[in-house]
């Protein structure tokens, strides 16, 4: 079974990125009327304790959303004003105790008329557990369906999505695997492209660690590569925090994004934001960011 669990990292750099991006992809999907599917593939846990054992042992919080949060009084990117409003409803106004991933996130989003429904897939059974636990709170009803299952596989009977009332079909898929496992790289490669097939205007939303491995290096170019042919647009973002001394390589430092069928308001963003992250949450050599964008 794995071992990874998203509690010794919720909100982390990592987090700070993709939650940050993620958020900002939804407010832009919910302009319009017609209702969404949201899938969040790798779903975790859902609500972390930041003053629990796990965080508190790790520390990643205090390098990632409590820095951020410190550093309010400078920021003026709107999609990382944004990002902190999202935490910050979740706690009390003096201290950040908890942290909501990625199902609490999207779940805050949703329309609640039962207009948009929310996926969920965990495999580990205690996150699961923790899941059910933290989403019956919400009294959510139908309009989120957490299931033990391999969210990769799942996925293939989701799409494409159902009609909305008004005839329109539309759904954003979030992916992100641990990968604990090797094979993730490919399963996420092989899942966006088949995801694609069965749902071409669909939203996809990647994360991807920056490692020194092969097939993490491989992973954006090979997703850029399988976007060309069909001339699908995608971003690319990563965000790298550097490392706090010479030679200290210890945990992971810099992460990407890349978003199949961006909004288009979503570099702008992203490139207004990462500057003010990296001056806030840089250690020193090899921090930094970047944006791209194709197809
Ligand atoms: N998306 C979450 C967030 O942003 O708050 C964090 C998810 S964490 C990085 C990845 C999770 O995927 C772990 O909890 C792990 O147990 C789970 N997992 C690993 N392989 C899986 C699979 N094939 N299907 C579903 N869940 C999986």
């Amino acid at each position: 079974m794995f071992s990874y669990r998203h509690a010794f990292h919720a909100g982390n750099h990592a987090d700070v990125l993709k939650h940050t991006t993620l958020i900002a992809v939804l407010r832009y999907l919910m302009q319009k009327e017609a209702s969404i599917q949201y899938v969040d593939t790798h779903a975790g846990a859902g609500l972390y304790r930041l003053d629990g054992d796990y965080a508190e042992k790790s520390g990643e919080a205090s390098e990632g959303i409590l820095k951020v949060i410190q550093a309010k009084q400078a920021l003026t990117s709107p999609i990382v004003l944004d990002y902190l409003e999202m935490v910050n409803s979740f706690n009390s106004t003096d201290k950040t105790r908890v942290y909501p991933g990625s199902p609490f996130i999207i779940h805050q989003l949703l329309r609640h008329d039962s207009r948009d429904r929310l996926k969920l897939y965990e495999l580990h059974p205690t996150d699961h557990k923790a899941l059910v636990g933290n989403v019956a709170q919400l009294e959510a009803g139908r309009a989120i369906q957490i299931k033990s299952e391999d969210g990769f596989e799942a996925l293939k009977a989701l799409l494409p999505p159902p009609l909305s009332s008004s005839g329109s079909r539309r759904a954003c898929v979030l992916m992100d695997p641990s990968y604990e496992l090797k094979s993730d790289y490919a399963r996420v490669l092989d899942s966006v492209q088949d995801s694609l097939k069965r749902f071409a205007t669909g939203t996809y939303l990647v994360w991807y660690p920056v490692i020194p491995r092969t097939e993490a290096h491989d992973l954006p170019r090979k997703l850029k590569l399988l976007c060309q042919p069909i001339k699908k647009p995608w971003l690319n973002a990563t965000f790298a925090i550097g490392r706090a001394t010479e030679g200290d390589d210890n945990g992971l430092s810099a992460s990407g994004m890349l978003v199949v069928n961006p909004p288009h308001t979503l570099k702008g963003q992203l490139q207004a934001a990462l500057p003010e992250l990296e001056q806030i949450l840089g250690r020193g050599p090899g921090q930094g960011f970047l944006v791209e964008s194709g197809g």
